[in-house]
């Protein structure tokens, strides 16, 4: 089977591998499409810790269950499925208070083990999750990205009433503009980003105002405007601060950013104004929420995709993807 391998930090190969088998527990996915996402770029590049190589890269993919383990139940072979890439082992504390995503023995799919970037992939069982017809072939590995805009807005609880700010117009702020919208009925979502063509895409995905800060600072374009819930899907160190001093009193501010670089920000800062900060890495069990809001048409993956390439192009999809955000949003690969 073809596979994209980072076989070391900078060198990506379209390479021949063995057809894996599954183990115990285990099933084999035919992949049909994936999706391109940031961190796919930075394990190319070296830049994630906890990558290990040669892996085969990609987190976000659909495909049909092909294979089952030893003891796996068989009749899920032909299933079309999403898979969800976090792998925990169930007892641990986070595993027992329902939150896998940060189990102790955390394995990510395409990150600790390999991914979906390649004709089969495998993963537990559990992890592949059955989808509606309603939810197309094309658009089905885009559950992945609308699950971690899923599991922070869990712990932010949008509100009708809420002013809600998101800092950041790629791939994660759109994905949060669509579910404080379409799922939660934020009535004011404000959007700020550097780039005049990641706004207009903020407007399409349902962005009530749109903010750009490549110039103006945005404290002086909000006109005292105070929000209540502040996302910051761009992940910059530097804007837990501007947040925190643009925040209401009261409001929850929601962290995606994944930076070593330190950010500085004073006690009083936070606790003047008692700001709730929550952080959320990946997703704890939430595609079948999002596989319903799918369903349900309250979010709509279509307005993120911009390009499709085949999997023999996965190193000029990713080039393009991280070299011009101005015109690549969600990049798709099809398998065959
Ligand atoms: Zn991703
Ligand atoms: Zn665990």
């Amino acid at each position: 089977m073809k596979s994209v391998v980072i076989e070391q930090p900078g060198e990506l190969v379209l390479a021949d591998r063995p057809l894996p088998q599954p183990a115990a527990g285990e099933v084999r996915i035919k992949v049909h499409y994936a999706s391109i996402c940031g961190s796919d770029v930075h394990i190319w590049r070296g830049h994630n810790p906890f990558a290990r190589y040669p892996r085969v890269i990609g987190h976000e993919f659909f495909g049909v269950i092909d294979a089952v383990g030893p003891d796996t139940d068989a009749r899920r072979l032909g299933q079309r499925v999403a898979v969800d890439p976090v792998v925990s082992c169930g007892h641990c504390y986070p595993c027992r208070v329902g939150r896998p995503n940060v189990c102790q023995t955390l394995q990510v799919i395409g990150v600790h083990r390999d991914g979906g970037f390649s004709e089969y992939a495998l993963a537990p069982a559990a992890n592949a999750h059955p989808l509606p017809p309603s939810v197309p072939d094309k658009l089905a590995s885009l559950v992945e990205p609308f699950t971690i805009a899923a599991n922070i807005t869990a712990f932010l609880q949008p509100q009708p009433q809420d002013v809600a700010l998101i800092y950041g117009a790629g791939p994660m702020g759109l994905t949060a503009i669509q579910v404080l919208k379409g799922v939660y009925g934020v009535q004011q979502v404000l959007v700020v980003d550097r780039l005049p063509e990641r706004l207009t895409l903020a407007q399409e995905n349902g962005a009530d105002r749109v903010f750009n800060n490549s110039e103006i600072a945005l404290a002086a374009q909000l006109e005292g405007v105070q929000p209540t819930l502040i996302i910051d899907a761009a992940c910059h160190p530097a804007i837990l601060a501007e947040a925190a001093a643009l925040a209401s009193p009261a409001a929850r501010i929601g962290l995606l950013g994944f930076s070593g670089e330190p950010c500085s920000i004073t006690q009083q800062a936070l606790t003047s104004k008692e700001l709730s900060l929550f952080t959320s890495r990946l997703n704890s069990h939430r595609f079948p929420q999002v596989i319903a809001w799918m369903e349900q048409g309250l979010i709509q993956p279509q307005k993120l995709v911009t390009h499709f390439f085949p999997l023999a192009e996965t190193a000029r999809a990713m080039t393009l993807f991280e070299q011009d955000p101005r015109t690549c949003c969600k990049v798709m690969l099809q398998m065959a």
